[in-house]
């Protein structure tokens, strides 16, 4: 590269999740450099969170729209080349559509959007303008995570016959108090869409299961629940029967009630010769099984293709940060490539995992209601 990528960010506020997050993965390699924010919903909030980054004052904007507008002034060589979308998930869709429509590229936090029409809206907007747009499942992105679906794609399984996967989490067991900034948002259909714990989390267990196996998720059948009450009926806790277009079959799991979990993320998938399993609160290491032979632990850094994605060696820990390093370094690259008129490959997901993740989520919500299996498109 000849030079660092540079982006702007609209949400991660103070006290917010994701963004600080997501700032920190983008440091990690010294490639990628924040310029300029709209960070918070409120600008006085957004002006402080841009001084404690040391942001010039004139690149700290009032909201996104001044952002895109004033930016896409500024010479070449000093504009943002993207946007980092850190916002609840209603602004996704008009933040990343004006972004691309002053000439950015878009890292957008899932779901992409609330409705279909307007994830498909997103996907021509990236074919028309040429963008390159990553959607941040930053499950897929852990080293053993990688070697896992290389191993799959190698037919260390054999034929994929069955996909378990679960994502119990316990912080939204209790009725949410309106001091609970991330709950707040994500037990209103307002703000979080059709469906609350299926979109959040089952979204993500969703394109873990298809990016591992590179299957994809044909029909399926779902029973979600609300069981805390101010939710407006949206679910906390479901299940949902999966096939898949190889004729494998699955269910996935996901629940934000499952009181004392944290983010016991697992996937185990089966094949006819070996299966896997992976989990998220042990990230490093992936265990193959056999009916005829002992377990294989496979860790981080063992010879091979995931020593690519780590940093360090095996055995100091790395984890949720880099990962997320992984997709934005990988996603600078892209953007390099662009710049430079030459081909990429990159490994992230794109606007196209953003649009089966949420015909996937308004599937699963339509059929709970309607007690049948549905198809889910390509
Ligand atoms: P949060 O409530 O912690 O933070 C949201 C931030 O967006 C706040 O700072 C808020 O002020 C800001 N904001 C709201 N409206 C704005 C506007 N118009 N302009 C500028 N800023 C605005 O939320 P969070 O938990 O960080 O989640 C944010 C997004 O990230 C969601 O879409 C969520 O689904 C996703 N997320 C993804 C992961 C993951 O692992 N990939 C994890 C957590 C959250």
């Amino acid at each position: 590269m000849k030079r660092r990528i540079r982006y702007g960010m609209v949400g991660g506020g103070p006290g917010s999740f994701i963004g600080g997050v997501h700032r920190r993965a983008a440091r990690l390699d010294g490639e990628i450099e924040l310029v300029c924010g709209a960070f918070d919903i409120d600008p006085v909030k957004s002006k402080g969170m841009a001084k404690e980054l040391y942001l010039p004052e004139e690149r700290c904007y009032l909201n996104y729209e001044e952002m895109f507008e004033k930016e896409s002034k500024l010479p070449l060589g000093e504009r943002m080349d993207f946007v980092s979308i850190c916002t609840p998930n209603h602004l996704h869709y008009r933040i990343a559509m004006a972004a691309m429509e002053h000439g950015f590229n878009v890292l957008c936090e899932k779901p992409m959007t609330l409705t279909i029409e307007d994830a498909e809206g997103l996907a021509e907007m990236v074919k028309k303008t040429g963008a390159v747009f990553c959607l941040n499942h930053n499950y897929t992105a852990y080293p053993v995570v990688r070697a896992a679906r290389d191993m799959v794609k190698a037919g260390q399984l054999g034929d994929i016959r069955r996909v378990m996967v679960e994502y119990p989490q316990g912080w939204l067991a209790d009725v949410v108090t309106s001091d609970n900034m991330q709950g707040s948002w994500r037990t209103n259909p307002k703000t979080t869409g059709v469906s609350c714990c299926m979109g959040d989390i089952g979204s993500h267990a969703e394109n873990l299961s298809e990016f591992i196996t590179g299957l994809k998720i044909t029909e399926i059948c779902a029973g979600i629940k609300n069981f805390v009450p101010g939710r407006s009926g949206l679910d906390d806790d479901g299940d949902v029967l999966l096939r898949f277009n190889n004729g494998a079959e699955g269910v996935l799991s996901a629940s934000q009630i499952a009181v004392g979990e944290e983010n016991a993320l697992r996937i185990r998938i089966y094949g006819s010769k070996a299966a896997i399993e992976w989990r998220q609160e042990n990230p490093e290491t992936l265990i193959m099984k056999f009916n005829n032979g002992p377990q294989q632990i496979f860790r981080r850094n063992w010879a091979g293709f995931a020593a690519k994605w780590s940093r360090i060696p095996a055995g100091h820990p790395e984890g949720f940060f880099e990962a997320l390093a992984n997709i934005y370094t990988d996603f600078a690259h892209a953007i390099d490539a662009k710049l430079e008129g030459k081909p990429y490959q990159g490994e992230f997901p794109t606007v196209w995992d953003g649009v089966r993740g949420v015909k996937f989520i308004h599937k699963v919500v339509a059929s709970s209601k309607e007690g049948k299996w549905l198809k889910i498109e390509e």
